[in-house]
C-alpha cells in the first residue's frame, strides 16, 4: 500500500479573481460582473472540503505549505517577473500577472508564492521518501506561466519551481511531467525547452488554450499529444497506454510531476473534452503503473485547473482513490447522467490522432 501525502492551504482558497466572468468585467464589452469569476477558487476548496469528509482523509498524510523563497521562484523565473507580481500585489485592488486575464489580489504574491512552496514541499517529502507519491492541492494553478510572463490565470509555473529545486537541492535530474490538464502546459514546456533531462508531456484539447500553442512536436524535450474536442475517457486511456507510457519507459525518469488540471472533465465550462472519474481512475493507474517500473512509483501531482465546482471534486477524489487504494465511499455521483452521453466513445478520427501523436516517439531517443 502507498502512502499518500497531500497538501492544502486555506490561503489557496483565499485568491482573489475579481468579479469578471472570465476577463475583467466592462461594461462597454457586455462582461458583467459576477460573484464566481470561472477560475474562482471555491472549486479547488469543494475538493479539499469533499476529501475532508471522505473515506480517503485516514488514508492521507498531510502536509503543511510554507511560501517559497525568492530564491526558489528565481530558479525558474526573472527577477523583473517576480518583481512586477510583487508590485501588482501591492496594489489596493490587486492587479494582473501580464495578460490582462490573470488577476491577482492584494497581497496575491503570497499566496502565489505559497502555491510554488505546496509544490516544493510535496516534492521534497516524495523525493525523500517521507511518502511514497503525493497530491498537492494548490491553487493559484501554474502551468501557463513563462519565465517572464503570467497567463491563462497562472502566476508562477509551481510544477517547474519544483523541479528546478528538485535538481538543486535534491539530488534529482531526470525529471518528466506529465500534464493532463485540458490546456497546453504552454509554460512548462517554454522553461524546459533547452533541457533534455526534463522531458514536458502535455496532453490537450488541440488549440483550446493557448492560441497556436500544443501542436505535436519531435523536440527531444516536449511531447505534445493534441485530442480533437470531445475525446472522452477511451481517447484519453489509448493516449495514455500508446504514447505517454511508452515515452516514459524511454525516458527513465527520476519522478514525475503530473500537472493534474480536470478541465478535459465532461462538465467543464472551459473545455469539450468528456472525461469522467472513471477515465482519471485510469489515467493514474495507468500511471502509477509505470512509476513503479521506471521511478520506484515518486509520483508528485500538483493541481492546475479545472472549472466545474460541481464535477472537479470527484474526479479528485477518484484521483486519490487510485493513488491510496482505497474508496471515498462516494463514487461518482454523475455517473448516471454522464454515461449515457458519449463519455467512452472512440472514433476513428481520435484514434487517427493518438497514432499521429504515437509516431513520434518512433525514431526518437528520449
Ligand atoms: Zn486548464
Amino acid at each position: 500500500m502507498r502512502t499518500v501525502g497531500y497538501l492544502w492551504d486555506s490561503l489557496y482558497g483565499w485568491v482573489d479573481t475579481g468579479s469578471g466572468g472570465f476577463s475583467p468585467a466592462d461594461p462597454l464589452a457586455g462582461l458583467q460582473p459576477i460573484a464566481h469569476h470561472v477560475a474562482h477558487p471555491d472549486t479547488k476548496r469543494r475538493f479539499h472540503e469533499a476529501v475532508q469528509v471522505s473515506a480517503l482523509k485516514e488514508h492521507l498524510t498531510f502536509m503543511q505549505a510554507t511560501a517559497a523563497s525568492d530564491e526558489d521562484l528565481l530558479r525558474v523565473h526573472t527577477a523583473e517577473y517576480v518583481q512586477r507580481i510583487k508590485d501588482q500585489s501591492t496594489l489596493a485592488k490587486g492587479g494582473d500577472a501580464g495578460d490582462g486575464a490573470t488577476p491577482l489580489g492584494k497581497n496575491g504574491f503570497h499566496i502565489a508564492a505559497l502555491a510554488a512552496g505546496g509544490a516544493m514541499r510535496a516534492t521534497k517529502a516524495v523525493v525523500e521518501g517521507e511518502v511514497d507519491c503525493a497530491y498537492a492541492l494548490i491553487n493559484p494553478p501554474g502551468h501557463h506561466a513563462e519565465a517572464g510572463q503570467g497567463m491563462g490565470f497562472c502566476l508562477f509555473n509551481n510544477v517547474s519551481v519544483a523541479i528546478a529545486y528538485a535538481r538543486e537541492k535534491l539530488g534529482i535530474q531526470r525529471v518528466a511531467v506529465v500534464d493532463w490538464d485540458v490546456h497546453h502546459g504552454n509554460g512548462t514546456e517554454a522553461i524546459w525547452w533547452d533541457e533534455p533531462e526534463v522531458l514536458t508531456i502535455s496532453l490537450h484539447q488541440h488549440l483550446c488554450y493557448p492560441p497556436e500553442s500544443g501542436y505535436r512536436t519531435t523536440h527531444p524535450g516536449a511531447l505534445n499529444i493534441p485530442l480533437p474536442p470531445g475525446s472522452g475517457n477511451k481517447v484519453y486511456e489509448l493516449a495514455m497506454d500508446t504514447v505517454v507510457v511508452p515515452a516514459l519507459r524511454r525516458f527513465k525518469p527520476e519522478l514525475i510531476m503530473v500537472a493534474s488540471g480536470f478541465d478535459a472533465a465532461a462538465m467543464d465550462p472551459l473545455a469539450r473534452q468528456m472525461l469522467t472519474q472513471r477515465g482519471f481512475n485510469a489515467l493514474t493507474e495507468s500511471l502509477m503503473a509505470v512509476a513503479d517500473e521506471v521511478c520506484g512509483g515518486k509520483v508528485v501531482f500538483c493541481q492546475e485547473g479545472g472549472y466545474c465546482p460541481h464535477y472537479v471534486p470527484i474526479c479528485g477524489l477518484g484521483v486519490l482513490e487510485v493513488l491510496t487504494g482505497h474508496s471515498s465511499g462516494f463514487g461518482d455521483p454523475f455517473a448516471e447522467m454522464l454515461d449515457p452521453q458519449g463519455v467512452d466513445d472512440l472514433y476513428e478520427h481520435q484514434r487517427v490522432e493518438v497514432e499521429r501523436a504515437a509516431e513520434l516517439l518512433a525514431p526518437k531517443e528520449y
